[in-house]
């Protein structure tokens, strides 16, 4: 008999998305004449800086030919040239990473969900809430205690640690999807200094970084003493550079981070990483990688801005709007994210409902995120300005009537 994990019995099921679609589609069909404007969908829609095209079909032309065909990529771990170009990348930050302490990956979401198998089942998970589900599920799904940090209208969405919880991995996410928040240099410390009291690892969702216009703001974890001791950084070129269609990101994992067995002997989490990885993933395609280096060269650097400029000033027209209703807000600033409070005590599905009916602009209900969203509401930046202005248009007339 093949058993199951039961652990997969446990995870709640994810109606948001479900929900949404199943609104949206009776919405259509009652209202054909309408025309909805997309708000709520976390996914990007530019296309990708022609630096990365040019270098994914030279990529592709190199494997077309016997002199520079590859197959596998021997560490797996992404290959030299990529792995440089992130550590350049940060050091264009101020942060100093060794190319050897980088592995390259098909995406955030992967690692972020997969780096669960290396700690063991009797740990307890700290996560922010709301959050994005990965965290959440993929440590159900391996059976581990979690606990919730509350983000909150009182805490700026920015939760901080309580002393007086135990935990053993910490999940921080800098700008948040979906509060699109940002921790200070100062707030970040004070999270690596707790983790350090307790031996625990903080996993840093950092795939936003790249949104973050405030100089002062920490793009990394690893700008804060002493978080090299503490701290693992996922990262993702999906909205850095509109790679969610390409599938590339890396994750950072100092070699001073260690964990430790029952009887308290130190493992190097890196070396556990890299046998985790070894048996389990054999690296991201050579075309991608070279796009994805191309990303951080000059041009690509550059290219990739404009589109972050492109989507930065759907930010401000949103947040703009809302300073304008006098709506409560986050992020905005820093982030591709809005997160607002539903105006009038609506809660969050009604706040849905009432615009998709009165002005047919769609959003994400923030408690899709987490108890700590309700109320809330997600609106995304990704989209044209055309429909952004569109949309805030209808947004201003609706509520100042
Ligand atoms: N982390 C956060 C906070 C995200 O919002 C997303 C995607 O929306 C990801 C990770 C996943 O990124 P990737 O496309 O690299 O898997």
């Amino acid at each position: 008999m093949a058993f199951i994990n039961e652990n997969f019995l446990s995870l709640k099921e994810n109606y948001l998305f479900i929900d949404i679609a199943k609104r949206l589609e009776a919405y259509r069909t009652a209202n054909p004449d309408k025309t909805l404007i997309r708000m709520g969908i976390g996914d990007v829609t530019l296309p990708i800086a022609p630096a990365a095209v040019e270098a994914m079909k030279k990529g592709a032309e190199e494997m077309a030919h016997k002199e520079t065909f590859r197959g596998y990529e021997d560490s797996g771990r992404g290959y030299p040239f990529m792995r440089e170009a992130v550590a350049g990348y940060y050091k264009s930050f101020g942060v100093d990473i060794d190319p050897d302490e980088i592995l390259i990956s098909d995406g955030a979401k992967s690692d972020c969900g997969n780096i669960v198998d290396i700690f063991g089942e009797n740990n307890t998970v700290l996560i922010t809430d709301p959050a994005y589900p990965v965290y959440v599920d993929s440590n159900v799904m391996s059976g581990k205690n979690i606990l919730y940090a509350a983000s909150n209208e009182e805490n700026g969405f920015a939760a901080m640690p309580d002393p007086n919880v135990d935990c053993d991995i910490i999940y921080l996410c800098s700008p948040n999807n979906p509060t699109g928040s940002v921790y200070t240099k100062e707030q970040l410390k004070v999270w690596v200094d707790y983790a350090k009291s307790k031996n625990a690892v903080i996993i840093f969702d950092s795939a936003y970084e790249a949104f973050i216009r405030d100089e002062t703001l920490p793009r990394s974890i690893f700008a804060v003493d002493g978080a090299r001791e503490c701290a693992i950084e996922i990262c993702s070129l999906s909205k850095t550079a509109g790679f969610t269609g390409m599938r590339c990101g890396y994750t950072v994992i100092p070699n001073e981070l260690n964990a430790y067995t029952a009887d308290g002997t130190a493992v190097s989490v890196s070396k556990i990483w890299r046998r985790r990885q070894g048996s389990k993933f054999n690296g991201v395609s050579y075309p991608v990688q070279c796009a994805a280096a191309a990303v951080f060269t000059e041009d690509g650097l550059r290219q990739t801005r404009s589109s972050i400029d492109y989507y930065m000033e759907n930010a401000r027209l949103m947040a703009e709007t809302c300073d304008e209703l006098g709506i409560s807000y986050t992020g905005g600033k820093n982030s591709p994210y809005i997160w607002l409070k539903c105006p009038n005590g609506m809660g969050s599905w009604e706040f849905f409902d009432y615009l998709l009916n009165e002005i047919q602009v769609v959003g994400t209900p923030g408690e899709g995120f987490g108890p700590n969203g309700k109320g809330w509401f997600r609106l995304t930046a990704f989209g044209s300005h055309e429909n952004t202005a569109e949309a805030m248009k209808r947004l201003k007339t609706l509520l100042k009537k």
